[in-house]
């Protein structure tokens, strides 16, 4: 099994969300500190590895930074290219967005009586922090602010995502499980 070398900034907010988890499972504190601990991650942009950074002419890309071994908790790079987006989805554990590079729209939407419904668009510009959970609303769709540039976002979610069976909602109004996976098979290393 690979060793992961997790050190500089990237390694001290593994450290703090690894204390967190180890001493909450309070879904409100965990979105609270852990979107502190997000946003001072991304408040500069010199610490991604090259190789997490780098989009699909099709399709957004999903680069594993790191897993819990217990599965508490999973960190992903999201590369959009120019003008992707996700479909409609939900995650069935909190999960946190944090800009990095670029810019993305976030729309929130409600399952009113089996009819999805649109609700509030944010606009995610570089060291904001978004909040998802089933608690706070849970179905998003998530879209590159640009089509002419690449935008980039660290997610968090507190399960290992690429295991979590969750929801599509397409716009007929079916609703499809799926799994999300990685792109990546080997997990990057972060130097000091
Ligand atoms: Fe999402």
């Amino acid at each position: 099994m690979q060793t992961q070398q997790l050190e500089g900034k990237m390694g001290r907010f593994i450290q703090k969300l690894n204390d967190l988890v180890d001493n909450t499972g309070d879904e409100a504190r965990l979105l609270e500190s852990g979107g502190e601990y997000l946003a001072e991650l991304i408040a500069e942009d010199d610490w991604l590895p090259e190789s997490c950074t780098v989009p699909h002419p099709e399709y957004y890309q999903q680069y594993l930074l790191y897993s819990d071994p217990q599965d508490r908790f999973s960190v992903v790079s999201f590369v959009w290219g120019p003008g992707q987006k996700t479909p409609v989805h939900d995650h069935t554990v909190w999960g946190l967005i944090g800009m990095l590079r670029g810019g993305e729209i976030e729309t929130s939407y409600e399952l009113k009586s089996d009819q999805l419904v649109a609700g509030e668009r944010h606009s995610l510009r570089p060291g904001d922090v978004g909040k998802v959970s089933p608690t706070i609303g849970d179905v998003h769709q998530v879209a590159n602010a640009f089509e002419d540039q690449v935008s980039i976002s660290i997610h968090v979610y507190g399960a290992d995502i690429g295991k979590v069976k969750r929801h599509v909602y397409t716009e007929t109004g079916e609703t499809k499980e799926f799994i999300s996976g990685y792109t990546n098979t080997e997990l990057p290393d972060f130097a000091a």
